[in-house]
């Protein structure tokens, strides 16, 4: 046995026994006990002596809520800065691949946008407000959000939680760092490597904390389901299926928007990209995760599909760590989805910036589970709504997230099927 393979085991044994059940199947667990309790405590008609009981039971959600909002900007910045100094990206098929993931991008949100805007998930049934909380979503100023790009201090977008901001130092420091390595490189110097190993270690350690987090929400979804029962009954998550079906709609025709997309810009047969990719996108619904199932994606795309390793590594191995569009799809629908829950529709402007922010989030969120509700805060946050809500949305965030991770896979694919153009690779370059 290797010795990280006698770690990990070591690892694995000292862990707590309910974590030995699958983080999944602890959620459903938690749901049927939380059912259970929100009945025993009067399904809407609760008893008003255990009143601060049920108000409590929301703050094991309140306190995860308040670590993924901490977590959010610092994984972006090292997420962003991690790519930047560990991928190669050549320049001219770097344009292709920046103009590929921009337009997939902005087609999901604006089919997710499209789709809560007719369906209105938000207002089938009525959904509880988690705390009393002062509601004031900002209006759109476009000049705003030019002028605010550029932060006051270098750290200040960790602490305001700007995502704009915060992906505008990402990207300088990143580019900075990238060239200063390459002119080191040349120079036959190695100094860059402690930095590349901080931002390495730094990435894992917040991964790590993250994995903490993580590891709570069965807590947290028993605490607010079970609150939510008692004191509303069934009723509001009546708002959750709808919400649940409008997602799983756009994610449908963000699927079909890439199989048109292959049809049209690529040599490769559409129904062979499904059949071919079929076990990427069940690893990624299993794992939910996009990073763990990257070799798998790269693989298939050389094995199944019939790609060329250029492609399939600008695609699969670069594109996929900016490339979240399921996730971009879905921040931009949870937005729409709570203003519509509290009655505070966004007009088209602040839509706009729900556009921006969430590209901004999908880009800096990582490929591991949950991250979406993790850069979710600051979408919610550009627009003035009110992040509380998302303790609702952990509740199904578990399921929604294997959909989304599948569909960020199916769009690292589409990428790949597309910078390899029309033309079949031939039997030389196989
Ligand atoms: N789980 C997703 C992925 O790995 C990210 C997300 O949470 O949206 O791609």
């Amino acid at each position: 046995m290797s010795e990280t393979e006698s770690t990990n085991s070591h690892a694995t044994e000292n862990l707590p026994w309910w974590q030995w059940i699958p983080l999944t199947l602890q959620i459903i667990i938690a749901l049927v006990l939380a059912v259970i309790l929100g009945i025993s405590l009067g399904a809407g008609n609760p008893n008003p002596s255990n009143a601060i009981f049920i108000t409590n039971l929301a703050i094991p959600a309140e306190l995860i809520l308040k670590a993924l909002r901490a977590l959010a900007t610092p994984l972006i910045l090292v997420a962003v800065l991690h790519t930047f100094m560990t991928t190669n990206i050549p320049s001219k098929a770097g344009r292709q691949l920046a103009v590929i993931l921009l337009t997939n991008t902005s087609v999901a949100i604006i089919v997710g946008l499209l789709v809560a805007n007719v369906l209105r998930p938000g207002t089938w049934g009525s959904l509880v407000v988690p705390v009393p909380i002062e509601i004031t979503v900002q209006s759109f100023d476009p000049w705003r959000l030019f002028k605010d790009a550029v932060p006051q201090a270098i750290l200040q977008p960790l602490v305001d939680n700007n995502v704009i901001q915060l992906i505008v130092i990402a990207i300088s420091f990143g580019l900075v760092l990238r060239g200063l390595k390459s002119e080191q490189i040349d120079q036959g110097k190695k100094e860059y490597q402690s930095t590349e190993n901080v931002i390495a270690t730094l990435f894992d350690a917040i991964i790590r904390i993250l994995n903490w987090v993580i590891a709570l929400v069965p807590l947290a979804v028993f605490g607010i389901v079970a609150q939510i029962i008692a004191e509303r009954g069934f009723v509001p998550f009546q708002s959750l299926a709808a919400f649940i079906v409008a997602v799983l709609l756009a994610l449908f025709l963000q699927a079909c928007y890439y199989l048109l997309r292959i049809k049209i810009g690529s040599w490769v047969n559409p129904r062979q990209f499904l059949v071919g990719g079929a076990d990427a996108f069940l690893t990624a619904f299993s794992t939910s995760s996009s990073t763990v199932t990257m070799p798998i994606t790269f693989e298939i795309l050389q094995t199944k599909i019939g790609l060329r390793e250029s492609s399939a590594s600008l695609g699969a191995l670069v594109g996929s760590n900016f490339n979240h569009d399921g996730t971009a799809l879905y921040e931009a629908m949870s937005a729409l989805y709570i203003s519509q829950v509290i009655g505070q529709n966004l007009s088209l402007g602040q839509q706009l910036v729900v556009v921006l922010t969430s590209i901004f989030a999908s880009v800096g969120a990582a490929g591991i589970p949950n991250a979406g509700l993790v850069t979710m805060t600051l979408v919610f946050t550009s627009v003035g709504l009110p992040t509380d809500y998302i303790a609702l949305l952990v509740t199904v965030d578990w399921f929604l997230d294997r959909c989304r991770t599948a569909i960020n896979v199916m769009g690292d694919m589409t990428v790949s099927a597309l910078l390899d153009g029309k033309k079949p690779r031939s039997v030389d370059e196989a």
